[in-house]
């Protein structure tokens, strides 16, 4: 019986490589799918601060414009002070000279804005550039990875049933028809260690004479409560 559960306790870690195999069929697409998803958004915050560099550049460019045409603006009127004949065109003129200077002093104001914002824009630029090539490289190394590893799920599984059917084929059969009940009731873990005097699976606790009969392994024995079976391991059990 001895060598039943050891046979048994192989043939649970065949089951659970393929159940992982299984379960990977769907997390490796989902890790795939975050890899993308994630050099996406890299790019796209890139192609956002590009844009805005763009902008702010034109921006820049419109302001210093706006300032030469009004600053050749307000010689012109500096200018016509000299042949000012009457209080009402100096006054006039003043309240022209006045707006002009206020106004070029807002571009002014807003020019300044504009290129500190550059100079932050440019350094975010490099600092995406940077992560982008960075996420890039790395992530398509690990899509790479991944792709294998979907890519020989077949393989790996039909080598693990091929191993599954050697083992099976030694396990007694009323120990199998256990085994099989058990996990397809249940699933996970089938033969479990019995851990501080209970069941290892759902922890109800074993009676004194339980533990005798499982510790004896001469027989396949079951948790009551649970159906698992259950086994005693001098190293780990107590
Ligand atoms: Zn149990």
């Amino acid at each position: 019986m001895q060598t039943d559960l050891e046979l048994l306790l192989k043939l649970q870690m065949i089951d659970y490589d393929l159940g992982e195999l299984e379960r990977s069929k769907e997390y490796l697409p989902d890790m795939m799918e975050n890899l993308h998803r994630e050099m996406q958004d890299v790019a796209d915050r890139l192609s956002q601060v590009k844009e805005l560099l763009t902008a702010s550049r034109a921006k820049q460019k419109t302001l210093e414009l706006d300032i030469k045409t009004k600053e050749a603006s307000l010689t012109k009127y500096q200018q016509q002070m000299m042949s000012i004949k009457t209080n009402k065109e100096y006054d006039a003129l003043v309240a022209e000279i006045d707006s002009i200077k206020a106004s070029i002093s807002s571009n002014e104001t807003e020019l300044l804005q504009t290129i500190e914002a550059i100079s932050a824009l440019e350094k975010d630029l490099a600092a995406y550039q940077e992560k982008d090539t960075q996420i890039r490289e790395n992530n398509t190394r690990q899509l790479s990875i991944l792709q294998e590893k979907i890519d020989s799920i077949g393989e790996k599984v039909a080598a693990k049933e091929a191993i599954r059917q050697q083992v099976v084929g030694t396990i007694s059969r009323p120990t199998l028809s256990v085994y099989e009940r058990v996990r397809r009731g249940k699933g996970g873990q089938v033969v479990v260690l019995v851990r501080k005097r209970a069941c290892g699976s759902c922890y109800k606790a074993l009676t004194q004479q339980r533990i005798q009969e499982i510790r004896r392994g001469d027989k396949i024995m079951t948790c009551d409560n649970c159906g698992c079976m259950l086994y005693w391991d001098n190293n780990e059990s107590n």
